[in-house]
């Protein structure tokens, strides 16, 4: 069979090696170029072109056009922030440039974990701070700062792993799904939408601060002379705020599993670019 045959049947050939390799399309083939919309094959077709399913412009599809998220581009404190903001505000946008092959998202993941817990470390400790009706020397409010940042931490770090292990967890669960609803994700990619979607943990540290920000609130306000009845309701309302740690890791987690759901079903047909092939020699 001529190779014009091959190509007239749909079946590719690598002009990259010196003996070419017949391969069929074939749409679960990782690196045949497929439309990012709506996963036509558009191989070979002219890139000034658009698909000739749904009109999306070839050049839009093309794996040079994820160009990367500012973390990706750059590893930064700053391009951190921004690259949260980015996913937060704008997320369709923002899964379009994801670069799926990057390496450098567990460091991202981590280091996201890390600021997380300094935030809601510092901010239970600040709060711990507020202490009315006492006379208390800047010595204890030193020491109940460090005291108090040293317990949160050590909480925090075990709401982090957590949310490592929970992040794990998603890759893994996503990666067992049948090969008809995966589509082209691997695991490259699931770590690289976990990282991009582990701002979310934002929220449990919000939720956390929240809780132990009221809790000294109504400690603050309580008057020891109040009657009997309205203790008691106090005492209620603080029980609910003690478990703040449990609603932020529940909201945290269904937030993520939503955000990874969500885009992986974005980024069905998402291109990659084809390493070079093994030679034999
Ligand atoms: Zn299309």
């Amino acid at each position: 069979m001529s190779r014009a045959e091959h190509e007239a049947e749909g079946v590719r050939t690598l002009t990259s090696m010196e003996e070419t390799t017949p391969i069929k399309y074939d749409p679960m083939d990782p690196f045949t170029l497929l439309c990012e919309r709506c996963g036509y094959v558009i191989e070979g077709l002219d890139q000034d072109g658009v698909c000739p399913e749904c009109g999306k412009p070839i050049v839009e599809s093309l794996p040079g056009a994820r160009i990367g998220t500012a973390w990706q581009q750059k590893q930064s404190k700053r391009n951190l922030f921004r690259t949260w903001w980015m996913m937060f505000r704008y997320p369709k946008k923002s899964i379009e440039l994801i670069r799926f092959d990057h390496q450098k998202c567990i460091e991202q993941l981590t280091q996201t974990l890390i600021l997380i817990l300094l935030v809601g470390s510092v901010g239970t400790a600040t709060t711990h701070l507020v202490r009315p009706r006492t006379d208390t020397s800047i010595l204890n409010y030193v020491i109940g700062f460090a005291l108090i940042f040293g317990i949160s931490t050590i909480i925090g770090l075990f709401i982090s792993a957590y949310s490592l292990a929970f992040s794990g967890i998603c890759v893994l669960v996503a990666r067992s799904f049948p090969t008809r609803f995966r589509h082209r994700i691997n695991a490259d990619s699931l770590w690289n939408l976990t990282a991009h979607g582990s701002f979310v943990w934002l929220s449990t540290a919000a939720i956390v601060l929240g809780g132990q920000v009221v809790e000294r609130a109504i400690w603050i306000i309580e008057d020891p002379q109040t009657d009997y009845e309205k203790r008691i309701l106090i005492y209620k309302s603080t029980i609910i705020l003690e478990r703040s740690i449990e609603i932020g890791l529940a909201v945290g987690s269904f937030l993520l599993v939503y955000f990874v759901m969500r885009n992986y079903k974005r980024c069905a047909y998402a291109n990659r670019v084809c390493p070079q092939e093994p030679s034999d020699g």
